[in-house]
């Protein structure tokens, strides 16, 4: 029989890209998406923010629930923008102001110290309370200036440790480069196991 597992947003290709993830461990369990009241996501940290999404949709859906968490962290910043990366520069969730603001922030910076990690945190919360977080690091530092057209976000300002010269922002990868290492990549991996004992 095939059981239901709800990923906590709206976004449709999330819940096609946590379905393909899921469907490789647990091919008997479905991955729907959550319509129902959005909480307040009043949390400070990836992982706060998390569970608030995924407690809210296993409460009302009465199934374990799935939500992520996601942002760029700085280290010269302690960690900022963190959990507030979408909002960095205001409320207008204007990506280009806030890398823009991200850059003049550093500006004064020299490479040595621009060391920031995209981080990706997915939250399970089953409806009998059982609790779990998993997180995907991706090491890497913040460009001088944004480059590359593509992906989202803070990807033109992102350059991933580990590449061959000459290096390339996330901005400058395909699709199919970064969802092979990504943060994202590296929080699903960390899933598996638990959907297998789920
Ligand atoms: P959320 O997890 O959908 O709330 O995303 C938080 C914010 O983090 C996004 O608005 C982006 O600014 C940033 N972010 C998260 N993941 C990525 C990524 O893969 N590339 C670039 N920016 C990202």
């Amino acid at each position: 029989m095939t059981a239901q597992i709800v990923l906590a947003t709206h976004n449709p290709h999330k819940v096609q890209e946590f379905g393909a993830i899921v469907a490789a461990t647990r091919p008997d369990l479905e991955v729907v998406g959550y319509d129902g009241p959005e909480p307040v996501e009043d949390g400070v940290t990836f992982a706060a923010n998390a569970l608030i999404k995924a407690r809210a949709a296993a409460a009302h859906t009465g199934l374990p629930a799935l939500a992520d968490d996601s942002g760029i962290a700085v280290d010269a910043l302690g960690g900022a923008p963190g959990a507030f990366s979408a909002y960095w520069a205001g409320h207008a969730k204007d990506a280009v102001a806030n890398r823009d603001l991200l850059l003049d922030q550093l500006s004064d910076i020299a490479d040595p110290h621009r060391a920031a990690q995209f981080v990706s945190v997915i939250a399970l919360v089953t409806p009998g309370g059982a609790e779990h977080v998993v997180e995907g690091r991706w090491p890497g530092r913040l460009a001088t200036a944004a480059s590359g057209a593509g992906g989202f976000g803070y990807d033109p300002v992102f350059i991933p440790d580990g590449q061959n010269a000459p290096e390339r922002t996330v901005g400058e990868w395909t699709a199919d480069e970064k969802n092979a290492v990504s943060h994202r990549a590296r929080a699903f991996r960390a899933l598996v196991p638990l959907l297998a004992n789920l």
